[in-house]
Order: structure tokens, then C-alpha cells, then sequence
């Protein structure tokens, strides 16, 4: 019986080393532009997983092979590269950054209080007491990335803690999350918020029990406050765009899909673009808020795909719920810990949504909507069913953004409509300490990656970044580890993926869910030439390390983009 078996197997070596040999032969294979040679690459693509060496023309890949096969392609013009045995993988796809809104941040020079820079109120208190000793009455400060869940204090910044050391200059400071945001007594002043103002639709002015504005503001209620801040220099978008390309490229992405920009912020990267700055790939995700929004986007007679390889339209983007960090993700019972009868927020009535998608996909657009807690999904699902079936649609590709509580139920759904999952693997790290909140059975279900695996689900990746740093090797660590920041617990065990999922979902799905997977994702003849070298072997090191990987060279179209190791092993 075995030694049957032994003989079928090296029969079927054969058939299959024959049939590479003639599929490699079969590619006229001549002329190569460049040609990287003595490598471990590693292709993503089941048809050769493992080649030494590879062919490009014309920023793509022309041929992959043995050192000796790919030979054949070189002439006097050939330039050679030896990778010297170095690991080499496709370019990674992050399908969900807030890249402009990160690099503004920066430059803007807001305060930096993420952590592990901040630990406290009492470390953001004191950077706010600098930074107004410095500022002149009246002018603003603002800052970015704190995080509750990681104050030795467990609780949300105040008006009181801000007003201390900055009566008379209005401080904003936005929540990790990007659902809340702090204000003190000057700000909220400015924006007119009082005891009387009315929570916005799909917001909330969080009060204390006498009914006083606490300075916290949620989803659609910072809009009040963030509106009032100072204007940007003209040319910040461009500037931004550029920023993003060079940390993007030095941390191993060829693709970001950008997310629910702006007018200005487009028009940044269509500058950066034309003066040459943009040496990764973006996809733009233009913003629905509302029923006009989507109008305007149909009238403009534009779609997804508009554009070209480099720099193209995306998906257009909708807020179905708030956030985890918020706690304004919308739930079916039970709430949220320690709060009564908060299922959270839906930001649009059923039918609203339902006629926003139906103009969007209308014209063209394929859809992204952001959906955490359970009831949101289904609001989505509902409506993604109903505008497939009003439009006839065969492969919409509709895509659900973070899908974070996936139950049973909701995953069958996602199944039959053929629904992309835009998950979030780092999540479960930076992140992790705020799905507790919503109690164990909800904690199964979080970013359940290996389920979406098993139910044949297709789930791609981003960063979310600013919400868990730009480098996309925390999330490829965190997926196989499941480790949460705070405890070290491993949070839904059953739900780790292996490095070689995880990297399927960083570059094939990562393409499919573009609608890129006959041009990206793999390291496949006639695919673009996008691929990274990295400091080790990533399919054979202690899980551990996976965070460490060292980014040593980045080529788009056959362009090497960025050469040199990041300076440090810091979040990124
Ligand atoms: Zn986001």
C-alpha cells in the first residue's frame, strides 16, 4: 500500500516537473529588462509556490523559474540582480488605510498621543500644559491617538482634566478610534455645545448625570467641534501623498486602498501622481455621508476603475455603525458592559442606505461599507441584497469594512451574497481590549479569520492606520498569534491562521477584493512586477518574529521604489 502510494507520487513528481518544464519552455521568454536570480521567492501562486529566480519586462512579470530556466531570458540590455538567497513575496495590499488623514496628522505636527508614547491622562495633561505655554491665546490645539483602554486611569479624557492646563486655548484631541474625540470647555464653547444642544443624527455629546457636556463628542457629533480647526496649507494633500508613498513603500506595501476621502484629498494624489512622488499603488475611496453625496459621485460619470494601475478609483465608501472603542458599534442584545440599553448607533435609516447604494452601484461604483457590531451587518447585507437584485448584478463584489462582530449567522449571509470581508488582523493586538466590553460570546466571533477561511469567505487586509500603526506586520504576526496587547491572552484561539493564509489575505485577496487579481497578488507571468525582499525566511520563523521583518528592498513595475532597512523596530 505505501510503497504504491510511493510510486503514484513520484510518478505524479514527474508529470508535474514535465509539465512545468514545458509551461516554462512554453513562454517566449526573451529580452528581460531585469532579472532577480539566486532568491527564495515565494510566488502566492499554487502553480510554482517556490521559484529562485524571475524575468520582468515592461513592469511585469515576464517568466519565473530555476536561476538556469530564467537564463534564457537575459540579453546584453538585461540588468541581473543576485537576491543572494534572500526571501522574496509579492508586494503587500493594504485594502484599508486612512492614509491622507495619517500623514496630515503628521504633518500638521498635531500632538502624538498614541501609545506607547502616552500611558496616561496624567502624560497627555502634561503634553498639552507644554504645548499651550508655547501657543498664543486663543489658537488651537490639536492632537491624535489616544486610547482609554491603555490609561492607567481606564476612562476617557475630560473637559475638567484639559481645562486645568488649558483655559483659554481650545484643545481637540481624537480618539484612536476615529468615533470620539475629547474637546475642552474653550472648544465646545466655540462650537456653541451646551447642556441644550441636541445630539446630532448618529452622534452623541456624551453628558454627565447633572446632563453637562463631559467634552467627549461621538461619530457625527465631533464634526461640530473638528470643523472649527484651523485650515491646512494649500498644498498639504500633495504632501501628505508623498509622505504615505515613501513610509508605505519602506514598509513592504505596493497597494493602499485610501478610504473615505475627500474632494481635496483626491485632487492630492492626483498631484503627487503627476509630479512623479507616488511610487506605490493607491486606490481612492471617495465618501458617501449622504443621499446627495451619492448623487453627486453618480453625476460626476465617473466609476470604480476609473484611472489607471497606478493611481485609480476604488470602492465608494458608507458608515453603517460607530466603533468598538466608542462603544457605538450597532448590537443585538445584550448591550454593551456597564451601560444599559446601549446597542449602539446606526447612522442611516434602512431605506436611506438602501438608496444611496442603489445610486452608487447604479453608476457604477462597487461598495464598501463600514459594519461592526451584528446589526449593522445585517442592515448592510439587507440593503447589498436588495440593490444586487434591483440591478441584476453578477459580480458586485460588495465588500463589508471590519465586519467585527461575525457570528454564525451573519458569515451564512455573507456566503450566499458573495460578500468581501475588509478584516482587520492587527485589530486583535492593538485593539483586543475593547471587543471584552461586549462579553465573551461576542469575543468568539471577533475577526474570525479562520472561520471565513472554512466558509469559503473571501477576507482581505488593512491597518486601519491611523487606528493600529502603517506597518502591516503587526496584523501578519497578529493573525497567527491572536495575542491581545493588554493581557497577553490569546483571544479566540480556534480563529489563528497560518503565515501562509495570512499572507494570501495581504496580496491575493488583497487583489481580488480591487477587482486586480488578473494584475496583482502573485508573482504570475503577465502580472505587474510588484514585489518586496525581506531580512528572512518568513514561512519558516518562530511566529514571534513575524513583526520584526525587516523590509530590505521594494520594486513596483519592476521598479525598485525604496532600498535600505526602516531605522527602527518601533510601532509603525
Ligand atoms: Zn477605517
Amino acid at each position: 500500500m505505501q510503497g504504491s502510494r510511493r510510486v503514484t507520487e513520484s510518478i505524479l513528481g514527474l508529470i508535474c516537473s514535465l509539465l512545468f518544464a514545458l509551461a516554462a519552455a512554453a513562454v517566449p521568454c526573451q529580452d528581460a529588462d531585469l532579472i532577480v536570480r539566486n532568491g527564495h521567492i515565494i510566488t502566492m501562486d499554487s502553480a510554482h509556490p517556490s521559484v529562485s529566480a524571475m524575468a520582468i519586462r515592461d513592469g511585469r512579470v515576464l517568466a519565473v523559474g530555476r536561476d538556469q530556466e530564467i537564463s534564457e531570458c537575459e540579453s546584453k540590455r538585461t540588468s541581473v540582480v543576485d537576491l543572494q538567497g534572500k526571501t522574496v513575496l509579492p508586494g503587500l495590499i493594504d485594502v484599508h488605510t486612512h492614509g491622507m488623514e495619517w500623514a496630515k496628522g503628521i504633518l500638521r505636527k498635531q500632538l502624538d498621543v498614541t501609545y506607547p508614547k502616552v500611558h496616561s491622562i496624567a502624560d497627555i495633561v502634561a503634553m498639552v500644559r507644554e504645548r499651550a505655554s508655547q501657543t498664543a491665546k486663543g489658537k488651537w490645539i490639536a492632537g491624535a491617538g489616544w486610547d482609554d483602554t491603555k490609561f492607567s486611569e481606564h476612562r476617557y479624557i475630560t473637559r475638567a482634566d484639559l481645562d486645568a492646563v488649558s483655559p483659554d486655548n481650545p484643545v481637540y484631541l481624537d480618539h484612536v478610534s476615529g468615533h470620539l474625540a475629547a474637546a475642552n470647555s474653550a472648544a465646545l464653547a466655540l462650537a456653541g455645545i451646551t447642556r441644550n444642544t441636541p445630539d446630532p443624527a448618529g452622534g452623541v455629546i456624551e453628558r454627565d448625570a447633572s446632563g453637562t457636556p463631559t467634552g467627549i463628542v461621538k461619530d457625527t457629533a465631533m464634526e461640530l467641534v473638528a470643523k472649527l480647526l484651523p485650515p491646512d496649507p494649500p498644498d498639504i494633500n500633495m504632501q501628505a501623498a508623498k509622505l504615505i508613498s515613501e513610509r508605505a513603500s519602506a514598509l513592504g506595501l505596493t497597494t493602499i486602498h485610501d478610504i473615505f476621502i475627500s474632494s481635496e484629498e483626491i485632487r492630492g494624489y492626483q498631484d503627487a501622481y503627476q509630479k512623479g512622488w507616488l511610487g506605490i499603488r493607491v486606490q481612492m475611496s471617495p465618501r458617501i455621508g449622504s443621499i446627495e453625496d451619492a448623487e453627486k459621485l453618480a453625476q460626476m460619470g465617473i466609476h470604480t476603475g476609473f484611472g489607471d494601475d497606478h493611481l485609480k478609483f476604488g470602492a465608494a465608501k458608507m458608515f453603517a455603525d460607530g466603533g468598538m472603542g466608542a462603544r457605538t458599534i450597532a448590537i443585538y442584545p445584550p448591550p454593551v458592559e456597564g451601560e444599559p440599553g446601549n446597542l449602539g448607533v446606526l447612522r442611516w435609516k434602512p431605506e436611506d442606505m438602501q438608496k444611496a447604494h442603489l445610486i452608487a452601484a447604479r453608476a457604477g461604483w462597487q461598495l464598501e461599507t463600514h459594519a461592526i457590531g451584528d446589526r449593522a451587518m445585517d442592515e448592510v447585507l439587507d440593503s447589498y441584497a436588495a440593490t444586487e437584485k434591483e440591478l441584476n448584478l453578477k459580480d458586485p463584489r460588495f465588500r463589508i469594512v471590519h465586519a467585527g462582530i461575525s457570528t454564525p449567522a451573519i458569515q451564512k449571509r455573507m456566503k450566499e451574497l458573495h460578500v468581501v470581508v475588509d478584516g482587520n488582523p492587527p485589530f486583535v493586538y492593538w485593539i483586543g481590549s475593547w471587543f471584552k466590553k461586549y462579553g465573551p460570546e461576542r469575543v468568539r466571533w471577533s475577526y474570525p479569520a479562520k472561520s471565513y477561511i472554512e466558509n469559503g469567505i473571501i477576507e482581505a487586509a488593512g491597518s486601519d492606520v491611523p487606528v493600529t500603526p502603517i506597518s502591516n506586520w503587526w496584523g501578519i504576526w497578529s493573525a497567527v498569534v491572536r495575542k491581545d496587547l493588554q493581557t497577553g491572552q490569546v483571544l479566540a484561539p480556534e480563529e489563528r491562521i497560518t503565515v501562509q493564509e495570512v499572507f494570501t489575505l495581504y496580496t491575493r485577496n488583497g487583489a481580488y477584493a480591487g477587482f486586480e487579481e488578473d494584475k496583482k497578488g502573485s508573482l504570475t507571468p503577465r502580472k505587474l512586477a510588484d514585489f518586496i525582499v525581506v531580512d528572512r525566511d518568513v514561512l519558516n520563523v518562530p511566529a514571534d518574529e513575524l513583526k520584526d521583518v525587516q523590509v530590505l528592498e521594494t520594486w513596483v513595475g519592476g521598479q525598485r521604489i525604496y532600498e535600505g532597512p526602516r531605522a527602527s523596530g518601533l510601532p509603525q
